[in-house]
């Protein structure tokens, strides 16, 4: 017998597993291509979040799993970061977060004018305490759904409440219930124009 015409019984064994081999690295690679062109084409947005309220740490990581679900459904990942970031958000301390306190409900504010979009948003924590006992809510997913609406501020137009979903200006429990988070979520319209935003960017490689 001659190598290489007929493959005797081991010869058989390896070519078997290099065509098994070679199947698994072409759909490995179908599946990297496919997740490489969808990170492509996302859209990020760096985020700092300054706790000088000194909120717990399990409280701020589910604020912040919160803000990431509710923009991962508009399409936007974000990037939380410790400094450099496109856009900041505080908690103020709490002595100060009254002082800074406008209107007698308000969870959060982002300043700004129509021509002006801010880059800092601020968010109560005592205020925030309070809605989530009001409506035995969790205090991260009160925290969060704040901070992804006073965020949307910087992101959208001025004056951006809508009659539905988070940005509309009160919330009611049924937004809460069961952490299902109901309505607070974009519109398609505010979806669209996030999308716009310059703070956001488009991702063109994985790091
Ligand atoms: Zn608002």
């Amino acid at each position: 017998m001659t190598a290489g015409t007929t493959p005797t019984g081991r010869e058989a064994e390896m070519v078997k597993a290099t065509q098994i081999l070679t199947a698994a690295v072409v759909a490995m690679t179908a599946v990297l291509t496919a997740e490489s062109s969808l990170e492509a084409q996302g859209l990020s947005l760096t985020v700092r979040l300054r706790n000088d309220a000194k909120a717990p740490d399990y409280i701020v990581r589910g604020a912040k799993r919160v803000v990431s679900q509710i923009y991962e459904r508009a399409g936007v990942n974000l990037i939380w970061v410790e400094g450099g970031a496109k856009i900041n958000i505080i908690l103020p301390v709490r002595d100060e977060g009254w002082k800074l306190h406008q209107p007698p409900n308000a969870m959060g504010f982002a300043p700004g004018t129509e021509n002006q979009r801010c880059t800092v948003a601020y968010v109560l924590m005592h205020r925030v305490e309070e809605v989530s006992a009001g409506y035995h809510a969790e205090i991260g997913e009160v925290l969060g759904a704040a901070i992804a609406h006073e965020l949307g501020h910087l992101l959208l137009p001025h004056n951006s409440h809508s009659q539905t979903g988070l940005m509309r200006p009160e919330w009611n429990q049924r937004d809460f219930r069961s952490g299902q988070r109901g309505d607070l979520v974009f519109t398609a319209d505010q979806t669209a124009q996030i999308h716009q935003s310059p703070v956001v960017i488009r991702q063109s490689f994985i790091d």
